[in-house]
């Protein structure tokens, strides 16, 4: 069929029409930078959306948190739960910090954090809500009705973080404030129901699912922030500078603020790297080290899938801590004659890039399954990188007899028990914890490499990334990954070595 002269100016009506409206939309996401964005209407993942201003003269901090969350579980829900890390760090009789590390931790004397929570809106509505737990550090919301499968809902949290004097990953000391596990983040619901563990003094005691967010950070003209995600916009004011963030499926957001940071990058792949640093040269050092990590992982275990990743110093006095994207170095490894422990705790936290932050883990009772893995792909770097002489100097002098021998030496009088698989709290201290999920962790790594052969090894490692990335693996995910690529079940192996009395047991 033609098309008639009157037809025609209709066509062109409509086809000016569409025009407009395509440049109108354009303009919009032009103007948000992020309208478009596909994972912003992506039903399945949670997604934050948080305003904050940074006082850092106040040692305060200002939010408006959005929260849109889709029930993924085959239950009914009838409360939200999140935690609000910030609120473990109140009071010095319940402190996140075992009592030889206080000193440590707070060097001015103890100094307390904590959310105030002004307002919570359920679907625009106020709602009532209680703190619960040990140090009131988890955040309940009843729902009255309840929040069936595949129900979405909005919560909106207004509050203020109150930052300690603390060289930590939650606090702020003489070069930067580390902003970890400082906002009221969801509770992870499994096949035990709502996850509401505290914060526990040992390990890293978190367990989060992968989300979207926006950050936007209005901060003082004179600093910088480093942050999880890409920097989608900075706009400068007189005064101040706004920051805005995107971090899309990631499973938490961290980022530290200074006003001493300068910057270096470096690419690998797709992924640019950057690093922060306050002390002249050996910024370039941590770096190096990162990128080299980087490339070295992606050809183990699979491609990292981010535009960026971020290597901060800061005051930070246990080493180092990862976070999606962001990982945060104790500022005294740059003095200049660490490099040693500088390679190993950058290359630790870059490894765990892929396990935690896309292979992710309940850390409370599951922490072997990062922690073993990412000891033990510390060790392949130095194999890939120098070659398989320094690979067995490292594992040798590190993990063998610098972790776990040492430690049997040192606890030889007393019945220990080396079960690694255990929750955090039936940890004694550091050094059980240490020794047990960190040294002999990477030997069982080491043993199952010795069994299956190089070839084979390298290919379970890829499978178990391949099909958990994203989510939170389960022990018995890295069993299936062995099995799949074997085809022979590695149950056995890895229960004799996870429990001190497992053969007994077995019989
Ligand atoms: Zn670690």
């Amino acid at each position: 069929m033609g098309v008639t002269p009157i037809k025609r100016r209709y066509l062109i009506a409509i086809i000016v029409l569409i025009i407009l409206c395509i440049s109108v939309s354009s303009l919009y996401d032009l103007f948000w930078g992020r309208r478009s964005d596909p994972y912003r209407s992506d039903e399945d993942l949670t997604l934050y959306e948080i305003d904050l201003t940074f006082n850092p003269y106040s040692k305060r901090i200002d939010c408006m948190q959005q929260v849109k969350y889709t029930n993924k579980e085959e239950a009914n829900l009838w409360a939200l739960y999140f935690h609000v890390y910030p609120n473990a760090f109140k009071h010095a009789e319940k402190s996140v910090f075992p009592k030889e590390e206080m000193d440590r931790a707070y060097p001015n004397g103890f100094s307390p954090g904590f959310i105030e929570l002004n307002k919570v809106l359920l679907e625009g509505a106020p709602v009532a809500y209680t703190f619960e737990g040990y140090s009131h550090d988890i955040l309940m919301i009843p729902l009255e009705e309840p929040l069936k499968p595949g129900d979405r809902l909005e919560v909106f949290l207004e509050y203020s973080v109150v930052m300690p004097n603390s060289p930590g990953r939650f606090g702020y000391f003489d070069n930067t404030y580390n902003l970890g596990n400082w906002y009221p983040i969801l509770c992870v619901y499994d096949e035990r129901g709502w996850n509401l563990e505290p914060y526990h003094s040992l390990g890293d005691p978190f367990y989060s699912d992968i989300a979207n967010y926006y950050v936007r950070i209005t901060a003082p003209f004179e600093f910088v922030i480093a942050a999880t995600g890409e920097e989608t916009r900075v706009i400068e004011g007189d005064e101040e500078k706004i920051w805005e963030f995107k971090g899309h499926k990631v499973r938490d957001f961290a980022w530290v603020a200074s006003q001493k940071f300068q910057r270096s990058s470096a690419v690998v792949g797709d992924t640019t790297i950057y690093s922060y640093y306050y002390t002249h040269d050996r910024g370039k050092k941590a770096l190096e080290f990162a990128a080299s990590a980087l490339e070295i992982f992606n050809d183990l275990f699979g491609a990292y899938p981010y535009k960026n990743l971020s290597i901060v110093q800061t005051d930070f006095f246990i080493g180092g801590m990862e976070y999606p994207r962001l990982v945060m170095i104790d500022g005294s490894l740059y003095d200049g004659d660490q490099d040693d422990w500088l390679e190993l705790v950058t290359v630790h936290e870059v490894a765990h890039q892929w396990w935690y932050g896309l292979v992710g883990n309940d850390e409370v009772h599951d922490s072997w399954l990062d922690e073993g893995l990412t000891e033990y792909s510390t060790i392949l770097y130095y194999g890939q990188r120098y070659g398989r002489e320094e690979e067995e100097y490292k594992y040798q002098t590190y993990i063998n007899k610098g972790k776990f021998q040492l430690f049997r030496i040192y606890r030889d009088s007393e019945d220990t028990d080396e079960t690694i698989h255990r929750p955090l709290y039936e940890f004694k201290d550091w050094l059980e914890y240490d020794s047990l999920v960190y040294g002999k962790g990477a030997i069982m790594f080491h043993e199952l490499r010795q069994e299956m052969g190089d070839e084979i090894f390298f290919e379970v490692l890829r499978e178990y990334f391949e099909s958990n990335k994203f989510q939170n693996a389960k022990p018995e995910d890295l069993y299936r990954a062995c099995q799949k690529v074997t085809g022979k079940p590695w149950d056995d192996f890895f229960r004799q070595w996870l429990y001190d009395d497992y053969e007994e047991k077995a019989g």
